[in-house]
């Protein structure tokens, strides 16, 4: 199995090269993370392929590509230092993030989802996370400012605690939208935050209050 996934795990960073990212330092996460460790066995065959894979409660790991690309972003604006991500789910984003930034806090509104991301982490070693069961919606105040924050979930309008979060010269990734979305980057000058909409995506959402 090691060797095997290995392999696969270069092929899919060559077919995310192929798409664009450019990224040295996401690439060589991306391949040296076992993704496998991220979803149920009955899906593990299929876990190096550039899909997102359901991984119950509804919910999704996100598409490999978009990983990657949501990272990058984030470190081409110069986020650097403390992020939060809206959305564990799996805990992939979460282990990639960690191994590029020096903290990560991370809210998840599904108890069970947060759990099994917890143990994936620590089997990997990775113990600058926090985790907070919660809503998304709020951020994490007592934890922020955050130089980066990226929701992996899709929020029907800007979630304004996210903005209010950041610190100046701060980046937001959020997909934003219901049918049609679009991943969206805010980077925060003083009062103002400049606004890019950088593709079209497909995410679940990002659900409004209760937390399960
Ligand atoms: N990055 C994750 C994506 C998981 S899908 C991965 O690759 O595995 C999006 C996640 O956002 C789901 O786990 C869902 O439960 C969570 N979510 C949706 N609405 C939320 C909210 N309001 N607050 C916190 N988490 C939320």
């Amino acid at each position: 199995m090691l060797s095997s996934y290995k392999r696969s795990a270069h092929v899919l960073v060559q077919q995310l090269k192929t798409q664009g990212v450019q990224d040295e330092q996401v690439l060589k996460v991306m391949e040296s993370t076992p993704r496998h460790l991220f979803v149920d066995d009955v899906l593990k065959h299929k876990s190096y392929e550039n899909t997102a894979l359901p991984i119950g409660q509804g919910q999704t790991i996100s598409q490999p590509y978009i990983v990657a690309k949501m990272t990058e972003v984030l470190r081409q604006v110069g986020v650097a230092g403390k992020v939060l991500e809206i959305g564990t789910g799996s805990g992939y984003q979460t282990a990639i993030l960690a191994q590029l930034f020096d903290e990560v806090c991370s809210v998840e509104r599904i108890k069970a989802l947060q759990w099994q991301a917890k143990r994936r982490l620590h089997m990997l070693d990775l113990y600058n996370v926090a985790m907070k069961h919660g809503d998304g919606w709020q951020g994490w105040q007592s934890k922020a400012p955050f130089s980066g924050i990226i929701v992996t979930a899709a929020a029907k309008e800007v979630p304004k605690q996210l903005l209010a979060q950041l610190e100046d010269e701060g980046a937001l990734i959020v997909p934003l939208g219901e049918q049609e979305q679009q991943l969206t980057l805010f980077v925060r000058k003083g009062k103002q935050f400049v606004e890019h909409r950088l593709a079209p995506v497909r995410f679940v959402p990002l659900v409004a209050g209760d937390i399960i």
